[in-house]
């Protein structure tokens, strides 16, 4: 076997003549597209540092942070006060996997005490599972089979819902709602999944009628995030929960991107819709990684050990200590004023960015909510995937990089929501706004 110093040359070249510095390069090599991830690949910045609403990248380059880690970051990259929760649960108590952790409980109280849905909370790592595991217990506490879910909506990679999802990058944007997000999704389980356009009223009617009595759950976001700010139109999430009681199917909301941003109750405190089971994930975090449902206690029992109608839940790392002490920091920093300052940023942002739309004569249009919003080359908001697709997406392809070269980092993918955290300033958001006025100006 070769030592590393064997395989490089005196500049520290390896035989290749790779810069040791290059990391794209040198990822490019060991990781598959460069990265851990598709979504990671398709935008390859190296960012090496990160600070409260900044990132600076390898060369140095200090860019505005509206991605946010995909909305985790919620109260500011490497929070001082996070940080220091986390360090002091992992030097008291790392992991054990056995009985109750105190923070778990902290949290679950916590969540339990305003979020409508939650009598019973449970924990795992990521949204993904959080989804994985709701359709289980859907699943096992009704006897069914097949999942109703809207076309455009992301739910996690897994096979059960990843049918009808907003395109990953480097693949076309479709209009197929029978499209599945990735290769290798098995046919059966993507033949399971009865798929609805967004505010389609009429389409869901018919859903119901055809497939109701076989629901096991129906999931949606009740605020759609995943192909930009997509709000349900009055009475939507209104029909949607009559027809899921009216049927014994029961409506899971994915509160993955919405809950804990825009209401430490999630988006349901909002809309005053109360569904069976809630999915929650990213922002409880501050960027370490938490999942989790919420529910009845009769439902949630699903999981206790021994359940005669139960599904498992089972994960090493669930509710490791040093992760619920971040969310507990996370949910009490956002309680003491941290939602009302993104709800405020936010609306500064939306307004700028109209004002600006308005100047360069653009047809483009700005939605959103609390500290969440999209900008769509669109002359007036997108009703669901469908209407975001019609998008003028070679206009966008240009404002995308151009705000990139003007120090801003929002996703180079066409459809997509940005966000502030709490850490942003309103210097931030004006500056923001005055790039985004100029790269407009400049692809008009
Ligand atoms: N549901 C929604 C609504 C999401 O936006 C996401 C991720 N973007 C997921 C589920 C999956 O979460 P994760 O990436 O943590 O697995």
């Amino acid at each position: 076997m070769t030592s590393l110093n064997e395989r490089t040359d005196a500049a520290g070249h390896d035989a290749a003549g790779h810069d040791p510095a290059d990391y794209v390069a040198r990822a490019e090599r060991v990781l598959p597209g460069g990265a851990s991830g598709s979504w990671r690949s398709y935008d390859m910045e190296v960012v090496e540092r990160t600070s409260g609403a900044h990132v600076w990248t390898a060369g140095g380059t200090r860019y505005i942070d509206h991605i946010l880690a995909w909305g985790t970051v919620v109260i500011g990259h490497s929070d001082h006060r996070v940080n220091a929760a986390v360090f002091a649960a992992a030097q008291q108590c790392d992991l054990t996997t056995l009985g109750p952790q105190r923070g778990e409980v902290e949290v679950a109280e916590r969540i339990c005490s305003v979020m409508p849905s939650a009598r019973s909370v449970a924990f795992c790592v990521s949204g993904t599972e959080a989804t994985l595991h709701a359709v289980q217990l859907a699943r096992a506490a009704t006897g069914r089979a097949k999942l109703l879910k809207f076309h455009g909506s992301y739910h996690g990679w897994h096979d059960m819902l990843a049918v009808g999802v907003r395109a990953a990058p480097g693949r076309e944007d479709r209009t197929d709602v029978r499209a599945t997000e990735s290769a290798g999704i098995h046919a059966a389980s993507a033949a399971d999944v009865v798929v609805v356009e967004w505010n389609d009223s009429a389409g869901l009617a018919e859903a119901f009628a055809a497939h109701g009595r076989e629901l096991a759950a129906a999931f949606c976001e009740p605020y759609v995030q995943s192909y930009g700010c997509t709000p349900a139109e009055p009475g939507f999430l209104e029909r949607l929960r009559e027809l899921c009681t009216a049927t014994g199917t029961l409506l899971v909301f994915d509160e993955v991107k919405t809950a804990f941003r825009h209401h430490l109750g999630g988006y349901q405190a909002i809309c005053g819709v109360t569904p069976d089971l809630t999915t929650f994930s990213k922002a409880l975090g501050n960027g370490y990684s938490v999942g989790g449902l919420a529910g009845s206690r009769e439902l949630m029992d699903g999981f206790r050990a021994g359940h005669a109608r139960g599904a498992v839940m089972d994960g090493t790392s669930n509710a490791s200590p040093y992760v619920m002490a971040a969310a507990r920091a996370t949910f009490d920093l956002l309680a003491d004023g941290g939602i009302g300052r993104l709800a405020a940023l936010g609306e500064r942002m939306r307004e700028g960015l109209r004002r600006e739309i308005a100047m360069a004569g653009v047809p483009a249009c700005v939605t959103g909510t609390g500290g969440s919003w999209a900008l769509y080359m669109l002359p007036a908001p997108p009703r669901n995937y469908a209407e975001a697709l019609r998008q003028d997406s070679a206009r966008m392809a240009a404002y995308n990089p151009r705000l990139r070269q003007l120090g801003v980092m929002e996703p180079l993918v066409s459809l997509a929501d940005r966000r502030v955290c709490v850490a942003t300033s309103e210097d931030d958001v004006d500056e923001t706004v005055a790039a985004a006025g100029r790269a407009l100006r400049d692809v008009t």
